[in-house]
């Protein structure tokens, strides 16, 4: 026999979101709907806090709003502005173009996250506020799949199959 498919959001679990998020103005930033659902590992940290948080111990069907404060979203704005990196520091055939993320080494060696504002012919300017940093996220949210993590997905921390990470 079969084990009982789980009923609630809860650590372990593999979810199918559909969602809408908007801004607090109600412009619209991203979304997956039902028939191409976002699916995530609850508990492993796949989406924003605010929003797994919110989502635990829901089932299949709950559809809801979401507001998440910036703390628990993409996180506050450190009010630094882009920085410009020189083209140079950069392989030549490397492909540069706005909203690239990747990890740069700072001088004393320290590493972190940056996103790519714009690029011009001597520069690449760098933001190391996320996009969506400072941003009160507003999710319109539908609970559409729910069913345990295989072995693997656990042990990579991500789910797999049609709408889940590829390798
Ligand atoms: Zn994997």
């Amino acid at each position: 026999m079969a084990a009982a498919s789980p009923e609630v959001v809860r650590d372990g679990l593999v979810v199918d979101i559909a969602y809408v998020l908007r801004d607090e103005k109600g412009a619209e930033l991203d979304r997956s709907d039902a028939d191409d659902p976002l699916a995530y590992l609850h508990g492993a940290e796949n989406i924003v806090p605010g929003l797994e948080k919110a989502l635990t111990g829901h089932k299949v069907g709950d559809a809801f709003e979401v507001r998440v404060a910036p703390e628990d979203g993409y996180g506050a704005h450190d009010g630094k502005q882009p920085r410009p990196v020189p083209r140079s520091v950069f392989p030549p055939k490397m492909r540069l173009e706005p909203e690239m993320q990747f990890e740069l080494e700072a001088d004393d060696g320290d590493v972190m996250p940056v996103w790519v504002k714009r690029v011009d012919s001597e520069n690449v300017w760098c933001d190391t506020n996320h996009p969506l940093a400072g941003v009160t996220l507003v999710f319109n949210v539908e609970i559409v799949g729910l069913r345990p993590a295989t072995e693997d997905e656990l042990e990579h921390g991500h789910p797999h199959g049609p709408h889940g990470h590829h390798h």
